[in-house]
């Protein structure tokens, strides 16, 4: 079974709400609207029978005017990287140079497939020409061309996509995310302020495991595990005499008080466990 998490990314009006619901059907609907993580927006999941996908798209940040920013495209990257195949979709009719700046600019390590979307609306050299202008580039595994609107050929559109995938056993049961544990959006708003507190390597290597989540009267008690590969990773998190740890507590405690409407206690401990991969791991202890 291919399993594996999807991420779309594209500028406005690309064409990836279309692409959602051509690919998803009526399954879209199952998605409740409270999913949402803060880098991860799970959109929706697909799951037949020898797939499933974990599709997300990724927060905004592809205006031109950005596009040197480094930061934001550090956030962009990240969360693309975070998936195992990073879908780039592309309205046939955009600036290509414009895109393509956006796209370099990204250095994805993950493959990527570009998607060139709207080709209901470009004669067949205009779509030639945008197709051979993507082939080239290097973080281009594969260029597919389609038109979300008219209907895709959910089969053929795939194929590409699941051989990039792992076997892997399925995360979820069934399509229903819209019951995901908030445990699961607790550890994202954690990750989330890893992200910006701490360099590239850090991130990369770390999963967040939430140990205790218990509701009291007056607050929510949430004791964390944030689990590094290794000692010289931990004590960057730790910082000198706890410093970054307590920096860290502090941010994430304000966003997942925010995320529940509730005050919280938060504690994170930051323990030493050489490899893992973070989804897989952070998904089946939840038992999915
Ligand atoms: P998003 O911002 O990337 O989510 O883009 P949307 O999916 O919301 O699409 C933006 C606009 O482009 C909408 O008006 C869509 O109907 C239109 N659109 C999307 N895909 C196609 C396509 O394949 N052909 C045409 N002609 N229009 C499309
Ligand atoms: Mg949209």
């Amino acid at each position: 079974m291919k399993t594996g998490f999807v991420n779309i990314f594209g500028r406005p009006n690309a064409g990836k709400s279309t692409l959602l619901n051509a690919l998803m059907g009526e399954k879209l609907a199952i998605v409740s609207k409270k999913v949402q993580t803060t880098r991860h927006r799970i959109k929706g999941i697909l799951t037949e029978k020898d797939y499933q996908l974990i599709i997300s798209d990724t927060p905004g940040i592809i205006e031109p005017k950005y596009k040197l920013h480094e930061k934001m495209m550090q956030a962009v990257k990240n969360a693309l990287e975070d998936a195992d195949v990073a879908l780039l979709i592309v309205d046939v009719n955009e600036n290509l140079e414009e895109c393509n700046t956006i796209f370099e600019a990204l250095k994805l390590k993950v493959p990527a497939v570009v998607v060139i979307n709207k080709i209901d609306k470009a004669s067949p050299d205009k779509i030639k020409e945008v197709v051979s202008f993507f082939e080239t580039k290097s973080y281009s595994k594969k260029v597919i061309t389609i038109s979300a609107l008219s209907g895709i050929n959910k089969k053929k559109f795939l194929k590409p996509i699941l051989e990039l995938l792992p076997e892997a056993e399925p995360f979820f049961a069934g399509d229903d995310i819209s019951d995901l544990p908030t445990k699961f959006f607790v550890s994202e708003l954690i990750r989330e302020k890893i992200y910006e507190l701490f360099e590239e390597e850090i991130p990369y290597h770390t999963a967040v495991m939430i140990n205790e989540f218990k509701e009291k009267t007056s607050l929510i008690k949430i004791s964390a595990n944030i689990i590094v590969q290794r000692e010289t990773q931990k004590g960057i998190l730790l910082g000198e005499k706890g410093s970054m740890i307590k920096k860290l507590g502090t941010a994430a405690r304000i966003g997942i008080e925010k995320f529940l409407e509730r005050k919280v206690f938060l504690e994170l401990f930051v323990k030493v466990k050489p490899k893992w991969r973070e989804n897989e791991l952070q998904l089946k202890e939840y038992g999915y």
